[in-house]
């Protein structure tokens, strides 16, 4: 049971022109700061198989810490409740590159979604797989059913160049004893994974199973049971926008996850998921016009999880 959504997402097309050039394209990662502020794409997955589309949809961008939660689906499909003896699950309520709760916390980041945790998700993968970010990448190209999801080499080049502060956390971490890899491999592996490059409406596809209590509604494939699935959608909601998860979950209402290239990917449980883009972030580093989008998306139809 879906409604016919083009319209509501053809006025949200129009209602977010005014706002692409007010929030800030990253630039920490250099080679971010070369898209256009003006893109913005929305597609709508529904379970029963529909799709709906507008702008820039079809364009691929830089999927950056959206990519922590294939990554976590993954370590959190393969290890379970292994996973929380090295990370925790709650919002850390400071920014998503934040070093300071690292110290009195013991190495044991707040949760796998900011970068802190992520770095540790990696860890975990780089222990069971001889390539953490290719594992990633067969693993997202499972979930959009799309073979040529691939990483952007040279964002992954950029990023590596400067990942200094990544780089620290990691070493703070490993003194702690919460780190088992050489520190450079797994940052290696980080800046590749968070380089995977998506359009919207794949990303839509790919986020499906989480709507569907992890289950790919496609194909019928399970990736997580049931119970873990409704965990993952609860931490997105509490954790997924960074120290902004509260404001988002007020507005939006819906769970999802963000990322610094300005997508963002929200689940309607049973029944849709959504991915939006438009580059610009505001100044948690989600993305100004693609929150926007989704709060409209949730008034105009009247549905949150709420
Ligand atoms: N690769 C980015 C980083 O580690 C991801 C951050 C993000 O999207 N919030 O800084």
């Amino acid at each position: 049971m879906s409604s016919d959504y083009q319209q509501v997402l053809d006025t949200i097309h129009r209602d977010v022109q005014p706002l692409l050039r007010q929030g800030k394209v990253a630039s920490y990662i250099p080679q971010l700061s070369t898209v256009s502020p003006d893109h913005f794409g929305m597609a709508v997955f529904c379970l029963d198989g529909r799709t709906y589309t507008v702008g820039d949809a079809d364009v691929k961008f830089s999927l950056q810490s959206i990519t922590k939660l294939f990554a976590f689906a993954l370590a959190f499909a393969r290890e379970g409740d292994d996973v929380w003896k090295r990370v925790g699950r709650e919002p850390s309520g400071n920014p998503f590159n934040s070093l300071v709760q690292l110290e009195y916390e013991r190495g044991i980041p707040r949760n796998p979604f900011i970068n802190a945790g992520a770095l540790v998700i990696t860890d975990i993968l780089a222990t069971r797989y001889v390539q953490a970010e290719i594992a990633v990448q067969q693993f997202a190209r499972l979930l959009a059913n799309e073979p040529a999801i691939d990483f952007d080499h040279t964002v992954a080049e950029s990023e590596r160049s400067t990942a200094d502060r990544n780089t620290a956390m990691a070493h703070f971490m490993k003194d702690f004893g919460n780190f088992h890899n050489p520190v450079d491999i797994v940052i290696d592996a980080y800046c590749r994974q968070c380089s995977l490059t998506m359009t919207c409406a794949e990303l839509a596809k790919a986020g499906s199973f989480l709507a569907q209590h992890g289950t790919i509604p496609w194909s019928g494939t399970q990736i997580l049971d049931p119970s873990s699935s409704k965990r993952l959608n609860a931490l997105m909601l509490t954790c997924g926008t960074y120290d902004a998860a509260g404001d988002f979950a007020y507005r939006v209402g819906l769970p999802a996850k963000s990322g610094v290239g300005g997508g963002i990917l929200a689940l309607m449980p049973g029944e849709a998921s959504i991915a939006v883009w438009s580059p610009g972030l505001d100044e948690a580093g989600n993305s100004l016009a693609g929150t926007y989008a989704l709060e409209r998306f949730t008034t105009l139809t009247a549905r949150s999880i709420f």
